[in-house]
């Protein structure tokens, strides 16, 4: 019986593995290794990086720092969570564990404009994904968002906080209602919509239908994302209506004792985020835990 088992290493996960180690408990770490975070080519507000660091790098110190206390990580898809008694089995097709506590950190996936060049797009910066991340990086520059009429107003008009040339290029023919009005208020230039679009050199374009290319310095696609608490909902947790995690203030879902973390969760998408629900998240199941005094009798123990 492990104390507890924590499924998902990305930022979320490999906190609170670190946590739970450094309060003497055992713990297992279950990954799919298809974190968000790889997706960074240069995070800058990351705490503790004032020259910026990639996703990938962030990832192998946190995995690092969570090996060194002595977290066992191993490569599993876990597809199911039960409760039984003592705690809850998880299980990766025949493989099964036995925790005490179960910690969720498995994140989202963005859903992505098609074309076999947007990993590349992203790695240059041509094309953002997280505006709240990395628009500051890209202020006054020519900016796109791009995504179905009805979405885009709203983020059109947040990023026309960090640029005044800001274009809107929905994906649909909609004329995207009031927060599009607000838009174009705030003098972001709303093109026809339906058109499609490019990659070249290191820049993204879009071409409205019947019109010439426009050239962008970035484009934030604003596709939606696909949730992975699937899991979760079939063990008994309940989400929102976008399809997160509904957790209380210690991070623990309507089951007791299954806790969930960092993206999965509802609410802003961040890695200091993540981090701080897994301190939480981990330092509530370690105190909901049994208590083991170390080395000799607990102060008050009987005989
Ligand atoms: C391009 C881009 C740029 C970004 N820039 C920034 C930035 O500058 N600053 C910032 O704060 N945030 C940034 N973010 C957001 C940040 O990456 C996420 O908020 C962060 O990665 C969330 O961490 P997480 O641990 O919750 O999830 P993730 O990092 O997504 O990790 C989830 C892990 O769980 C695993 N998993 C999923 N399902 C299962 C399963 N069934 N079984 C086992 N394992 C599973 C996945 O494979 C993955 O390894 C950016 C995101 C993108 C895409």
């Amino acid at each position: 019986m492990i104390d507890v088992i924590i499924i998902g290493g990305g930022p979320a996960g490999l906190t609170a593995a670190t946590y739970l180690r450094r309060f003497h408990r055992s713990c297992l770490l279950l990954d799919a290794r298809d974190s968000r975070a790889r997706w960074i080519p240069e995070s800058n507000n990351c705490p503790g990086f004032p020259q910026g660091v990639s996703g990938e790098e962030l990832l192998r110190r946190m995995r690092t720092q969570a090996e060194t206390f002595g977290t066992r990580i191993e490569h599993a898809q876990v597809d199911a969570i039960v409760a039984v008694d003592d705690g809850f089995e998880v299980a990766a097709g025949e493989q099964r564990w036995h925790a005490r506590r179960v910690i969720l950190a498995t994140g989202l996936s963005d859903r992505l404009p098609g074309g076999d060049w947007v990993e590349q797009a992203v790695a240059c910066g041509a094309m953002r994904l997280c505006s709240v991340c990395d628009a500051y990086e890209v202020s006054d520059q020519r900016i796109g968002v791009y995504g179905p009429a009805d979405a885009i107003g709203v983020h059109a008009l947040f990023l026309r906080a960090y640029s005044g040339t800001v274009y809107a290029l929905p994906s649909d023919s909609g004329d995207g209602g009031q927060s599009a009005r607000d838009a174009r208020d705030a003098g972001v230039q709303w093109c026809a919509g339906g058109g499609s679009l490019g990659f070249g050199g290191d820049k993204c374009s879009y071409t409205p239908p019947g019109g010439d290319p426009i050239v962008l310095d970035t484009v934030y696609p604003y596709l939606g994302s696909d949730t992975s608490a699937g899991i979760a909902a079939k063990a008994g947790a309940r989400l929102d209506d976008d399809g997160e995690i509904i957790v209380d203030a210690d991070q623990q879902t309507r089951l007791p004792g299954l806790y969930a973390i960092g993206d999965v969760v509802s609410g802003l998408n961040q890695i200091s985020v993540a981090v701080g629900h897994a301190a939480i998240a981990a330092t509530h199941a370690h105190n909901a835990l049994p208590f083991v005094a170390r080395g000799g009798r607990a102060a008050g123990a009987g005989p």
